[in-house]
């Protein structure tokens, strides 16, 4: 388990909200056991001269600028173009810098969904998630409940999502890990040919590219 993956959640605290604290606490969150870790191995490294607060600082403000807008962006270019939606399957890293966006240290590995086959993503083990692409996870996908439940009734945990395949449709669940994240590419909607590329883009949901939702021709 990588502290990238897990020492996020601290910094985000906002101490501006007003229901009643008494007496106000300077910071009342309880860090876990890998959340102390994570912090000792920052301050470690920090005093040892291996990275600089203001490293940290900097990586922390851009995996934070992420978005999931990067992602729909890759997912409209295999739309489009049937050249890079081969190339994004064959290598999913290199498609996605193709675009502007450099993923180091984990393999990107683009799933498509078909007539046939729907695909959906989780970490049963934490939180992997191809945040390159995506930003930060969203709480749910890290939520006991759904590393749990989705690998054995993923039917079941979709349907709560309001997404109902048909029992023709064969549901492939991928399990992240720390080297290797995965994409859904989802299907393009029928009546969007009349959209453009950025147009496209705008349709693709953060939901749709985890493969908990399709995506819908008017979002
Ligand atoms: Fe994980």
């Amino acid at each position: 388990m990588s502290t990238q993956d897990h020492d996020h959640d601290h910094h985000h605290h906002d101490h501006d909200h007003d229901h009643p604290h008494s007496p106000p606490q300077p910071d009342d969150k309880v860090h876990s056991y890998y959340q102390i870790l994570g912090i000792a191995l920052k301050e470690l490294l920090i005093e040892k001269g291996v990275v600089t607060a203001a490293d940290v600082r900097r990586n922390i403000e851009l995996r934070d600028s992420i978005t999931p807008a990067n992602g729909a962006h890759v997912v409209a270019r295999a739309w489009v173009d049937p050249a890079f939606r081969a190339r994004l399957l064959a290598d999913g890293n290199a498609a996605a810098a193709e675009l502007g966006n450099e993923i180091t240290n984990t393999k990107l590995v683009a799933v498509e969904n078909t007539q046939d086959v729907h695909n959906v993503v989780v970490c049963t083990l934490c939180s992997c998630y191809p945040r390159d692409l995506l930003g930060l996870p969203p709480s749910w996908y890290k939520s006991r409940a759904y590393r749990a439940r989705v690998v054995r009734e993923p039917r079941e945990v979709l349907k709560e999502f309001g997404t109902e395949l048909p029992d023709s449709v064969q549901v492939r669940v991928h399990d992240s890990t720390a080297d290797m994240r995965f994409l859904v590419v989802p299907q393009r909607p029928a009546g969007t040919d009349h959209l453009s590329e950025a147009e496209l883009a705008e349709i693709v949901t953060r939901d749709s590219m985890i493969g908990v939702a399709l995506v819908s021709p008017n979002q």
